[in-house]
């Protein structure tokens, strides 16, 4: 038996075997999406962003750069939007350059729905439309503190106002247009306020369904123009049986709307102080999903390996979901890049600066292995 068995398998299937697990190795090592994420740049720090771009990370092979942009451009379709001092075209072009030459794509972000203000300061778009508010009766604190009376994170837009869309679309579809991006990411993470009993819109209504709708809504827009929508994913995990909280998850049942939006959402899932093994979880609801660490070297590392065994072991329904990993940077450009420069201490244990590197020695060190 054992020597018939050892014989078919020589006749028929052990060069198949051999072969089929050599390439399940190879492409399974070898991550779709090796990203990094930042706030876009100040004009007067554009040059040494682009620097940064060439010399380290496109030798790094990260392919894919999420530029957290919001107000920082100088829109022409809404001037009165844009921050005092914003980036022009001619310093987008630049960016622009530099990623095309190491096959980086480009994926602005602006915030949507949620993240209006922050801490004591409101966001430009509520400033210059303050009807788009869904709570125009919480007032902006002089002092901002965390816990407050009324439970102000951030404000949100109402996804429900008929004005809201036509100007948010106008700048989504301006800064794909400059930074020549087929696809947007929306944000629309930390909702706190969606759904509020005082807007006349929305009280009463399913927050997971307002949250699907106004998923729904960026999504279709983008699809004009055959854009993919990214969006971070602490709102569709449930904050309070998974014991992630509040920030990472969610306490407002948004969580339920993971099986409303559409299945080509691409899902930014933060963690950053577990590698949680969350990205199965969209993978298996059908979103395709990327890891994001932040300043942790060891978790992110750990990360990162859980994503590579993901794609070598998950069915091939489930394995191209899994696409990677992207480093997310929540400080300004020019701080990071300080750091990162030895112009600012590094001391911390922890730092993205560190976290940033570990993450990338790990990727090219398992993609390495072919
Ligand atoms: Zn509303």
């Amino acid at each position: 038996m054992k020597l018939l068995t050892l014989f078919l398998i020589m006749l028929s299937g052990n060069s198949f075997l051999l072969e089929s697990s050599a390439q399940v190795k190879s492409s399974g090592n070898i991550l779709p999406i090796r990203g990094f994420c930042i706030a876009a740049p100040q004009p007067r720090e554009v040059d040494t962003f682009v620097k940064f771009i060439d010399e380290e990370l496109g030798p790094r092979t990260v392919n894919t750069l999420i530029l957290r942009v919001d107000f920082n451009y100088q829109y022409a379709s809404h001037p009165e939007l844009k921050d005092s001092v914003a980036l022009s075209k001619e310093d987008v072009k630049k960016i622009v350059a530099v990623c095309k030459k190491h096959n980086i794509n480009i994926i602005p972000q602006v915030n949507l729905l949620g993240h209006q203000s922050w801490a004591g300061r409101i966001g430009n778009l509520l400033r210059v439309y303050p009807e788009f508010d869904e709570t125009p009766n919480v007032r902006m604190p002089e002092k901002y503190v965390w816990p407050n009376a009324d439970g102000l994170y951030c404000k949100s837009y109402c996804p429900l106002h008929p004005g809201v869309h036509n100007i948010v679309f106008d700048l989504v579809d301006e800064v794909c247009d400059v930074f020549e991006s087929d696809a947007f990411h929306a944000g629309m993470d930390e909702v706190f306020y969606i759904g509020e009993a005082q807007c006349p819109r929305c009280s009463g209504r399913d927050k997971a369904e307002l949250f699907a709708g106004e998923v729904r809504t960026v999504r279709d827009h983008l699809a004009l123009k055959n854009r993919k929508l990214w969006i971070w994913g602490d709102r569709l995990l449930d904050g309070k049986t998974t014991g992630m909280g509040e920030w990472e998850a969610s306490f407002n049942n948004t969580y339920k709307a993971v099986d409303m939006i559409p299945r080509d959402v691409i899902i930014c899932d933060w963690h950053y102080e577990r590698p949680d093994q969350t990205p199965v979880y969209f993978a298996m609801k059908g979103l395709s999903v990327v890891t994001c660490p932040w300043r942790m070297p060891g978790n992110a590392v750990l990360q990162a390996q859980d994503m590579v065994r993901w794609r070598q072991y998950a069915t091939p329904e489930m394995k191209d979901r899994y696409m990677g990993m992207v480093q997310t940077v929540w400080s300004g450009a020019g701080q990071f890049m300080d750091v990162y420069y030895g112009k600012r201490p590094d001391s911390e244990l922890n730092s993205p600066v560190k976290c940033f590197k570990a993450l990338f020695t790990e990727i090219q060190n398992t993609s390495a292995i072919k």
